[in-house]
């Protein structure tokens, strides 16, 4: 059964679309059959793994807006158990024509339904912000990777993200998880960084994932290669580090090596 995880945090640049394209391509590269459902209108994780929003006739949009199936949107990328579902700036007016619909926070959870059992794990990344779609990814998740940058005021707005998905767990999606906080941009040189590592372990213990994203410059240049940070150097500590990452959340969850 396809588990469903959401790269939230309403910060913007914390490495949320860095995160969803290395872990999926990472999951992917383990032989994991994976989905990237890209949430956010700047359709930064589509055109991460090689496609031009500009080219996108169907995304997300039309599957939460207008009924259309998933798997008529779904797109094969060029790594092999890797699909897409895209974005396209579109996106930013769902959540004006959403908001009188019924059953508005549910659209994602309802069209992802019938394709969830297709694969081992579908990555949600979502938009810095906490409106109706990444209500709708919370809602439509089993769990929640939430990257926090290793950086001043890190701890900035997490409050808020913990008291949405308290919210969401209340009232829409009782069994939505953190699957983990996501430490980023970790420079190993600057007491900064480290002394926000130390404050998040202290603070989040358990919740926090034992790997730490390394600030590495392949993650940064590959978006603009259109691949994720293993098709461009797969030995680089970036790559590597998400691929720890992916490992680490299969353990977790005691999800076997597929047939
Ligand atoms: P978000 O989706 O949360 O807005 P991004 O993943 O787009 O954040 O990251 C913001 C910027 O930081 C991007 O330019 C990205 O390439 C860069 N970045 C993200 N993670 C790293 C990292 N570990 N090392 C270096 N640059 C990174
Ligand atoms: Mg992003």
């Amino acid at each position: 059964m396809g588990k469903i995880i959401a790269v939230a945090n309403q910060k913007g640049g914390v490495g949320k679309t860095t995160s969803a394209i290395n872990l999926a391509a990472s999951l992917a590269a383990l032989e994991y059959k994976t989905l990237l459902v890209d949430a956010d209108p700047q359709a930064n994780a589509t055109s991460g793994v090689g496609f031009d929003p500009k080219d996108i006739s169907k995304s997300i949009y039309e599957c939460m807006v207008d009924n259309v199936k998933a798997e008529n949107i779904i797109m094969p990328s060029n790594i092999d158990f890797l699909d897409l579902i895209p974005s396209h700036i579109d996106l930013v007016g769902a959540e004006v024509e959403m908001i009188n619909l019924p059953d508005r926070e549910v659209k994602m959870k309802e069209a992802l339904a019938p394709i969830k059992d297709r694969y081992d794990f579908i990555i949600i990344d979502c938009s810095p912000s906490l409106g109706l779609i990444t209500v709708n990814s919370l809602t439509a998740a089993n769990s929640v990777i939430i990257p926090v940058q290793c950086e001043y005021f890190a701890l900035e707005g997490l409050g808020k993200l913990l008291n949405t998905i308290k919210i969401i767990q209340s009232r829409l999606n009782q069994d939505l998880e953190i699957e983990g906080i996501l430490l980023t941009m970790y420079d190993v040189r600057l007491r900064l960084s480290n002394q926000v590592v130390e404050e998040v372990q202290l603070h989040f213990q358990q919740m926090v994932f034992e790997t730490i994203i390394p600030r590495n410059v392949k993650l940064s240049e590959s978006p603009s290669f259109g691949v994720p940070a293993l098709l461009h150097d797969a030995d680089s500590k970036g790559a590597i580090s998400y691929l720890n990452l992916a490992r680490e959340i299969v353990e977790k969850n005691g999800i076997l090596q597929p047939q």
